[in-house]
């Protein structure tokens, strides 16, 4: 329906922004081409405040405030989009800890932002609120990445509230909107700015844009995902993974079980664990067997040790037989 209206995009941007805001209570909001295009435009939004003139200048940040501080554990590939803006990354911090003496002693004139990343595999050394109040003690806005933080849908309104200045989500995630969408919410000066650096508009953000049809989507899949009711929607996460448990438990020399209030963990999964007298095929050789089948199956892999774990995010109903005989076959071949 989207495609067929005929409407002014700034207009558009704004309205949907505003719908952005009063899901997560912040002050404004942009949809954007995805989180890592929140984060070049938090980044662009932080150096240029909006003016129209350095706007035009980036990448090149000459006589701008550049640097956005990051603390060292909280790296993650995607924080090159801070860099395509133009910024320059200061790390903080060693790779078990950050001291808010640090992080203080990081801050100076050319600071633009602290960046502050969230991901269920990474480890934060000084909590959220913590870095808020060294930041803002200078002015100093903070930054977050949240792309993959939703579900739960409380983490919609959770960094605001804990002080972010700028929030970014994906919207082809959890939220299970368009794809290539994100959200983008913050404070009301910044997300002007950040909208001010894409599309309708010219400017480092231009080539993520996003289209009317994609705003709409999102918008969409967020009332959708908020509406979800939890309780039955884990409850289908539990029957799911449990029924792959329940497939592979005989097979010797594994430890398999369903994980359920892990907070590294998005919600109820089946965990395989190699014992140490398993002799069976490698994980290696269980993963290639299950992606050049058919179906190809695509699970997840040992980010603590070894082990094989099946999320049922994107399984429709009764797809979790095929996955658990497919995965009891590869585990008992060889
Ligand atoms: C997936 C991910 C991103 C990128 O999100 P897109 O919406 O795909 O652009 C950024 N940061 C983290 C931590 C992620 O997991």
């Amino acid at each position: 329906d989207a495609a067929d209206c005929y409407v002014n995009i700034d207009e558009l941007m704004l309205k949907a922004g505003h719908e952005l805001a009063n899901h997560t209570g912040a002050e404004a909001g942009l949809v954007t081409a995805g989180a890592a295009a929140g984060m070049l435009l938090e980044a662009a939004a932080c150096m240029t405040l909006g003016d129209p003139a350095k706007i035009l200048r980036l990448p090149d940040t000459t006589g701008m405030k550049n640097e956005i501080i990051i603390p060292r554990t909280l790296r993650v590939g995607f924080d090159q989009a801070f860099r395509q803006a133009g910024a320059k990354l200061v790390e903080v911090g060693n790779t078990f800890s950050l001291g808010e003496y640090e992080l203080e002693a990081a801050i100076n004139e050319r600071t633009a932002a602290v960046a502050y990343i969230f991901g269920p595999f990474l480890k934060a050394p000084l909590a959220l609120p913590q870095v808020v109040a060294v930041a803002h003690k200078h002015n100093v806005p903070v930054i977050v990445d949240a792309s993959a933080m939703l579900p739960p849908a409380e983490n919609l309104t959770r960094y605001i509230r804990e002080g972010a200045d700028m929030v970014t989500f994906s919207g082809g995630k959890g939220v299970c909107g368009p794809q290539s969408t994100g959200i983008l919410v913050g404070r009301r000066d910044l997300i002007e700015a950040a909208r001010l650096n894409t599309s309708p508009h010219a400017g480092i953000g231009r080539p993520a844009k996003v289209c009317k049809e994609e705003v709409i989507g999102l918008l969409v899949a967020l009332d959708l995902f908020v509406h979800i009711d939890w309780e039955v929607q884990w409850k289908r996460w539990r029957t799911m993974s449990q029924a792959i448990v329940d497939a592979l438990h005989e097979v010797p020399g594994i430890t398999v079980r369903m994980e359920d209030g892990d907070p590294n963990r998005q919600g109820p999964v089946a965990a395989i664990y190699f014992e140490a007298k398993w002799r069976g095929p490698s994980q290696e050789e269980v993963l290639k067997q299950l992606r050049e089948g058919n179906p190809p199956i695509y699970i997840g892999s040992g980010w603590y040790r070894d082990e094989l774990w099946v999320t049922p995010v994107t399984l429709k109903p009764g797809e979790e037989k095929v996955v658990a005989a497919r995965l009891r076959e590869a585990l008992l071949s060889g």
